[in-house]
């Protein structure tokens, strides 16, 4: 039987699948991120595989139209919004779903041709706060290690990271090696109880956003029981002095933790050099989540473990191709290759590589900010890919009425109905997982292709086809690409430029791949500087980014601790869901899990507020409200009730929580805060 070897289109683990003709999906026992294992939502790939509710040829105001129409009218009115209100009047929203190579033509459509960078994604609601605190620290958003060091540890260090649910076959291969190595130590961080402390020695409850503290206090611990690597500091760190200096302001009193498991997890840290700390959305998704992220880092350079076999700070990024989308540029605040659009000598190279008529010369619109343009007026023509903001983004019920009040709104999108889709203009329909052909890159920076088995129904498109498009009948050069190799190619070349002004990102030696060779192209992690190379882990050397070569620990201070009379509300995704269900949603095994929205709270808190188990509960802020099916567990942390974020209007529309979130942000990575709202709760 003849298989395709492709790659999961759901979380940032990136496992490789093996794909029969018929959709009969195994794990790729040949990818080197799963080694094939795969979990429940990517064994059951084959049962999301259909064509109920697909959108099957475009759509202008409802009605279906031909391709030449819709592309028409979309090049027609971006080009008169940028003609009349200027190239900042529009915006393209995107997702870490696309295909590099679709993301890369987004991104120079955008910031070389239309010449503004107001090109966000779905990322930043994911990891906008790791990437800023690797530029603080490293000078780059550089993920210094890879999957295999959390095997060699001997401390796994799980911060705001539900690992067994949001990614499985990590969890996996963890609990492998520690059944092997008993020895090993695992530690999670969580406010929760989740599944992931199913092979924890040590769970610290932590408070929404006392990681600061936390790490703070675990710095001052390291240097008053000598464990800073002096050498190390000396040869490659600034900012050692200030940073314990703020670091000795942080008290552990706010947290909430029992004093003796701090304790242990401060001593198990001091003890052991293998340590290897994981973090996510727990830590990302916060209004200080940047200060996290460099609390964290802070811990791993003064002890300078780092950039060796067994140790180092590792961010799992949510989606299939996060990384991908950061590379090419993708958010609005970063230009091509992790160059800085701040830089006029990176935006000159960028614009002379790309032979474009323009570049962007300031940071665009970050997500929240960018909807709150749309309802202001300021955004005259906006473009969501592959992916639906008036469900997912905080303050959903506003996002939507931002995103009606466009005056032109296209989506791209593979299904007719999304609650987005349903305020488009021009609907236009997008090859999905297993139609169309790609790149991806995971969270280690592994590069994986994605290769199709199907064939596209209707008549669906490539999104890189469909940006490319619209670019030509825009009028601008630069878009005739033929197939996606040759994007790619351009996309490696590009990356060239990483040694020109010694950044990371460098895929220069598969600039020369043919299209044969990308067709059988298998995975490889970055950096690739010449053919044949095979990237491993970043800093082993000691050689940071920032101008000076040096890394640099950040003082960050604990924010000042909100009392509440309420509790606060935690968001999260579970086991057998992805995103907004758009293909989990289809598999009846899948569904079978959890079936419907809940809100999980600790006993104590259910008896104050008159809850019984499987009641339905009003959850309510000043921003919305959702009736969900009452949840008791002592899994739960007292005074804070946890909610997934998966159903939409179409699917359940009283269990929509992202209405209730606040759309506050982390100041300087703009990612939202999904973790931490106030929020009441009463029996329906
Ligand atoms: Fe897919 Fe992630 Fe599961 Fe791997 S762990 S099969 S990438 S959802």
């Amino acid at each position: 039987m003849t298989q395709t070897c492709t790659t999961c289109p759901y979380c940032g683990v990136g496992c490789g699948v093996l794909a029969g003709p018929d959709g009969e999906i195994v794990g790729d026992p040949n990818h080197p991120s799963n080694f094939g294992k795969l979990c429940s939502k990517g064994s059951a790939l084959g049962e999301t595989i259909g064509l109920d509710g697909r959108l099957l040829r475009p759509r202008i105001q409802g009605v279906d139209a031909t391709w030449n129409q819709a592309l028409d009218l979309v090049a027609d009115k971006f080009r008169a919004a940028i003609k009349e209100h200027g190239p900042d009047s529009v915006a393209f929203y995107a997702s870490g779903q696309l295909l590099t190579e679709d993301y890369y033509v987004a991104n120079k459509l955008m910031k070389g041709y239309i010449g503004a960078a107001n090109i966000d994604t779905n990322s930043r609601l994911c990891m906008a706060s790791s990437v800023a605190g690797h530029k603080r620290a490293f000078g780059t958003d550089t993920v210094p290690g890879i999957y295999a060091d959390w095997e060699q540890a001997d401390l796994v260090v799980l911060v705001g990271t539900n690992l067994a649910w949001c990614h499985p076959v990590l969890y996996q291969r963890l609990l492998a090696e520690k059944t092997r190595r008993p020895q090993m130590r695992v530690v999670v961080i969580d406010p929760r109880r989740t599944a992931t402390c199913d092979i924890a020695d040590l769970h610290i409850p932590v408070q929404s956003d006392g990681d600061v503290a936390l790490f703070n206090r675990l710095l001052t611990h390291l240097v008053d029981v000598g464990c800073v690597d002096t050498e190390y500091v000396a040869a490659h760190v600034d900012g050692f002095a200030a940073t314990l200096s703020a670091a000795r302001r942080s008290s552990l009193e706010a947290i909430g933790v029992d004093p003796d498991r701090i304790t242990e997890f401060f001593r198990l840290f001091a003890r052991t050099e293998n340590v290897v700390t994981v973090y996510s959305q727990g830590v990302n998704q916060s209004v200080c989540g940047t200060d996290k992220v460099n609390a964290i880092l802070n811990c791993h350079l003064i002890t300078g473990r780092i950039g060796r076999p067994g140790m180092g700070p590792f961010s799992v990024t949510g989606q299939p191709n996060a990384m991908g989308g950061r590379e090419v540029g993708g958010l609005a605040n970063m230009l091509a290759c992790h160059l800085d659009i701040e830089n006029p000598d990176h935006r000159a190279a960028v614009q002379d590589a790309w032979q474009s008529p323009t570049i962007c010369s300031e940071p665009g619109l970050k997500a929240i900010d960018l909807f709150q343009a749309c309802s202001e007026g300021k955004i005259k023509a906006l473009w969501v890919m592959s992916t639906n903001p008036a469900v997912s983004v905080p303050d959903a019920n506003r996002v939507a009425d931002a995103i009606a009040s466009v005056p032109f709104v296209v989506v791209s999108d593979i299904l007719e109905r999304t609650d987005t889709g349903d305020l488009a203009h021009v609907l236009l329909p997008a090859a999905g997982w297993g139609e169309k052909s790609g790149t991806v890159t995971n969270s280690e920076r592994m590069i994986s292709r994605q290769r199709p088995f199907l064939s596209a129904p209707g008549e669906a498109r490539p999104d890189w086809e469909i940006i490319a498009d619209v670019a030509r009948r825009m009028g601008f050069d630069g878009f005739d690409y033929q197939n996606e190799a040759q994007i790619f190619r351009e996309h490696a070349a590009l990356s060239g430029l990483a040694k020109r002004f010694g950044r990371d990102f460098d895929i220069s030696g598969l600039a020369g791949l043919t299209d044969l060779d990308y067709d059988l192209l298998q995975p490889v992690r970055w950096p690739v500087p010449q053919a044949g190379a095979h990237g491993g882990r970043f800093f082993a050397d000691g050689a940071f980014f920032h101008d000076n070569g040096r890394a640099k620990m950040v003082p960050v201070e604990q924010p000042a601790p909100v009392v509440r009379s309420e509790l606060t509300l935690n968001t999260g995704r579970i086991r057998d869901q992805w995103h907004t269900m758009t293909r989990t949603g289809r598999s009846a095994r899948l569904s079978a899990h959890l079936a419907e929205p809940f809100v999980e709270i600790h006993p104590e808190d259910a008896m104050a507020h008159g809850l019984r188990d499987a009641d339905l509960a009003e959850v309510a802020t000043e921003h919305g409200n959702a009736l969900l099916r009452v949840l008791i567990s002592s899994n739960a942390r007292k005074g804070s009730i946890f909610v997934p974020m998966h159903w939409t209007a179409q699917t359940c529309h009283a269990g929509r929580v992202n209405p209730l979130v606040a759309p506050a942000t982390d100041p300087v990575s703009g990612q939202p805060a999904s973790k931490d709202g106030a929020v009441s709760v009463k029996r329906a």
